[in-house]
């Protein structure tokens, strides 16, 4: 068994970030820039959007933190990300999810324009990633799809499962691994004979939510094995969908919780910015 490593692996990619955003700012005299807009108190919010803005700085992104109070109206939000939207020095918006009952998100987030979608969950994203068209790609399954690149896991041919269906996670994943010519079965709650599903898989991805949940029993040996999931046990500790100990002597290659998936999705996020950054700038020349 091979251990995949995204802390290492996203280190790796904030380093050759480092490099572009030095290069951005040389040829083009600014900053390549991301607004965050962080809405309310909610704690869990407040920790992602420091450490979004702590990563920014390591590699030479220059943030634009906006917080605006709970009770900040749907007007005075919207005139915002309009104002944001229009920003040239602004490459990136990222909305902070999730908002208060009384916003709407959908509403909120499809002011942001396509190009400045750095989480790529606007329906125009979507809709190329389905049509197999260039477009932003939401941060962790494309975060999944460098580990397996950088670590040459070939996908052509090979039978893709994945586990969930969310906009954000499964459903994208999929269409990402169909894009690389994998054959994939996406599951669900709803699925019947899950198990069975599993065991077809050459590459499986848990992205469900529910601690330990893929076991020995559920694996093909020499499957390649990525866990997404984020779960906190009883006792504190930090879990993926995966029975990591359980499972990892069967697989070709699992990706660890913490230490997998987890870190990449950041380093994809600032991916995508200096990238939304450098097409800006082409766009602005032809
Ligand atoms: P959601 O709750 O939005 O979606 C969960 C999906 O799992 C749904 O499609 C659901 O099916 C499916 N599901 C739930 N239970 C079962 C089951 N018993 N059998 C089969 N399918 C099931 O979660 P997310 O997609 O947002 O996140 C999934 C996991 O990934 C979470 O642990 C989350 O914390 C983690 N995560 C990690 C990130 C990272 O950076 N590493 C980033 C984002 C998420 P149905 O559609 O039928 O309800």
């Amino acid at each position: 068994m091979k251990l995949i490593d995204g802390k290492q692996t996203a280190a790796q990619i904030r380093s050759e970030l480092k490099l572009r955003t030095a290069s951005f700012e040389q040829r083009y005299g600014k900053k390549v820039g991301l607004a965050v807009v962080l809405i309310g108190n909610d704690p869990a919010s407040q920790v992602y959007v420091r450490n979004k803005i702590t990563a920014c700085q390591e590699t030479g992104i220059r943030s634009f933190a906006h917080y605006l109070p709970e009770t900040v109206t749907e007007q005075e939000t919207l005139s915002l990300i309009r104002s944001l939207a229009e920003d040239d020095n602004i490459h990136g918006i990222l909305v902070q999810l999730p908002l208060p009952e009384h916003l709407n998100a959908d509403k909120i987030l499809s002011t942001i324009p396509a190009a400045k979608d750095v989480d790529g969950f606007l329906a125009e994203n979507i809709g190329k990633l389905a049509l197999s068209e260039e477009g932003t790609v939401a941060c962790t399954p494309l975060g999944v799809m460098e580990l397996l690149k950088r670590y040459q896991i070939s996908l052509c041919g090979k039978r893709a499962v994945v586990l969930g269906r969310s906009n954000i996670v499964g459903r994208p994943m999929a269409l990402l691994l169909l894009n690389e010519d994998a054959t994939v079965t996406v599951c669900h709650s709803k699925t019947q004979n899950l198990k069975e599903e599993c065991l077809r898989a050459d590459i499986l991805v848990a992205a469900i939510g529910k601690a330990k949940f893929v076991t020995n029993d559920m694996i093909k040996t020499g499957a390649v094995v990525i866990d997404v999931g984020i779960n906190r046990t009883d006792d504190g500790k930090i879990c993926g969908d995966v029975d990591f100990e359980n499972v990892k002597e069967k697989c070709s290659y699992i990706t660890p919780v913490p230490g997998g998936v987890g870190p990449m999705t950041i380093a994809m996020l600032l991916t995508n910015v200096v990238q939304a950054a450098e097409k800006a700038q082409c766009r602005n020349i032809y």
